[in-house]
C-alpha cells in the first residue's frame, strides 16, 4: 500500500511501484489545513487507495485537483475528489473529451473500475498561481512535450517540481503524444528552476540529475535517428541496432520500458524529416511489441 510521504516541507509524494505502464504517481501540497492534489492515478482501486491515504493523514477533501496532462493513467480518480475543481492546461479538457478512456483499450485485462470521466473545469493558458494556505503553487505551461497539454507544478518555497510525465525517473520517456524537440525545450526550462526535489509522473522521487539524464537521452535519441535514417533503417531496426538494455553503456540502459525507444524513434524520424502527417499509434505499438518479442506488459 502506497502512502503520502513528506518529501519536503508541506509537500507529499504518493509513489506507486513499480511505476511502469499505467502505474503512476500523485502528489499533495498541504498547508494551513488546505490541500491541493496533483493527479489521481489510473484505476478506481488505485484512486480509492489515494483517497484513503489523504483520509489517514487527516487531509480530507482537497480544495483543488490538478491534472498534469490528459493521459488516462493520471486522471481516472478525478470523480472521487469532487467537488474539488479540476485544474489543467487549457488544451487538456478537449483532449480528454476526445480520447476518453482510450488507454483502457490497450490493456483490457486490467480492472479499471467504473468511475465516470471527469473533465477539467478550469483551463490554464499561460501561468497560474494557486494556494494551499499560504503556500504558493505555480502552474507552468509550455509547448508540446510529453503531450500537447502538459502542466508542470512548481512549489517554490520547497523547490519541489511535480512534473507529470515530462519527467519519469528510472523510466524511458514516452513521446508518442508529444515531441522530442519540445521535450528538450521543456527540460531546459525545468532545469532553469533549479529544483531540489522532483516528483515525476512515474518512478521514484529524484533530484535534478534526472533532468540532465533525460536531456542526454533525448540528444542521444536524435543522434541515433540521424545516423539511421540515411541507411533506410526503420525505427524498429534502428532500435534493435542500438538497444541500450542489451548493449549497456548509458544511464538509460537500465531504465524501465525500453520498448519506448521504438516509439520515440518514430517521433524523432518524423521531426527530423519534418513530416506533417500524424504518427499512427497502432503500427508504433505493434513495433514496440515486436521489439520486446511479446505484448507490452502493464500492471494495475
Ligand atoms: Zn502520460
Amino acid at each position: 500500500m502506497s502512502a503520502l510521504d513528506e518529501v519536503a516541507d508541506d509537500v507529499f509524494a504518493y509513489i506507486e511501484r513499480p511505476g511502469g505502464w499505467c502505474v503512476s504517481n500523485a502528489a499533495l501540497v498541504r498547508a494551513d489545513g488546505e490541500s491541493v492534489l496533483v493527479d489521481t492515478l489510473g484505476t478506481e482501486s488505485r484512486a480509492r487507495g489515494l483517497r484513503s491515504a489523504l483520509m489517514r493523514m487527516g487531509a480530507g477533501s482537497p480544495a483543488m485537483v490538478i491534472n498534469t496532462h490528459w493521459h488516462g493513467d493520471h486522471t481516472a480518480g478525478n470523480a472521487l475528489f469532487a467537488p474539488a475543481p479540476v485544474v489543467a492546461h487549457r488544451r487538456c479538457r478537449p483532449a480528454m473529451a476526445r480520447n476518453g478512456w482510450a488507454v483502457r483499450a490497450l490493456w483490457p485485462e486490467i480492472d479499471w473500475g467504473d468511475l465516470p470521466l471527469v473533465l477539467p473545469g478550469v483551463g490554464v493558458g499561460d501561468r497560474a498561481v494557486l494556494h494551499a494556505g499560504e503556500r504558493e503553487i505555480h502552474l507552468l505551461t509550455g509547448g508540446i512535450g510529453h503531450t500537447d497539454a502538459d502542466l508542470a507544478v512548481w512549489v517554490p518555497h520547497a523547490r519541489v517540481l511535480i512534473a507529470g510525465d515530462l519527467v519519469m525517473p528510472g523510466t524511458t520517456p514516452f513521446l508518442l503524444s508529444g515531441s522530442v524537440h519540445g521535450m528538450l525545450d521543456w527540460i531546459d526550462r525545468l532545469r532553469d528552476l533549479a529544483p531540489e526535489t522532483i516528483i515525476g509522473g512515474h518512478g521514484e522521487v529524484a533530484d535534478r540529475h534526472v533532468l540532465t539524464e533525460t536531456r542526454d537521452y533525448l540528444g542521444w535519441l536524435l543522434a541515433v535517428a540521424r545516423d539511421a535514417m540515411p541507411s533506410g533503417a526503420t525505427p524498429l531496426e534502428a532500435a534493435r541496432q542500438v538497444d541500450p538494455a542489451r548493449l549497456g553503456g548509458h544511464p538509460w540502459s537500465s531504465w524501465n520500458e525500453p520498448e519506448r525507444l521504438v516509439a520515440n524513434l518514430h517521433c524523432a524520424y518524423a521531426e527530423i524529416a519534418d513530416t506533417a502527417a500524424p504518427i499512427r499509434s497502432g503500427p508504433v505499438l505493434a513495433d514496440m511489441a515486436a521489439f520486446l518479442g511479446h505484448s507490452i506488459p502493464a500492471s494495475a
